[in-house]
């Protein structure tokens, strides 16, 4: 991939980790707040679906963050864009879609179809 073209990713990654790393900042006030008001059993339930709602978004939040970072380090190395998979190029077009793509499209649609069959 050329220099201009990592660098674009590069920017692109750091921005949505940064966003995410705010995100992740304002969750944890949120979960805070949720505790001071639990004072009866009706709130305490709503609370508890709040919480299991805001912990869901939060672990989904630490996985792509963790992607994130997957791609900026293979940046670092000079993987990035290749597939982990076959070791080809991914498009150009996939990785503006997704820039934390990791597969190209052909490796992860027949991870996909696997998946399927296994019933996954
Ligand atoms: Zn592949």
């Amino acid at each position: 991939m050329q220099e201009d073209q990592l660098l674009y990713f590069r920017e692109i990654l750091t921005r949505q980790l940064d966003e995410l790393r705010q995100e992740g900042s304002r969750t944890i006030i949120d979960l805070m707040a949720y505790e001071n008001y639990a004072t009866d059993p009706v709130d305490i339930a709503q609370i508890d679906s709040g919480r299991e709602y805001t912990l869901r978004i939060r672990s989904r939040e630490s996985r792509l963050i963790n992607k994130i970072k997957e791609s900026l380090a293979d940046i670092e190395n000079g993987t990035y864009g290749i597939c982990t998979m076959c070791g080809r190029q991914i498009s150009i077009a996939r990785l503006h879609a997704r820039p934390v793509a990791r597969y190209c499209i052909a490796c992860k649609r027949n991870m996909e179809a696997t998946e399927r069959v296994a019933g996954w």
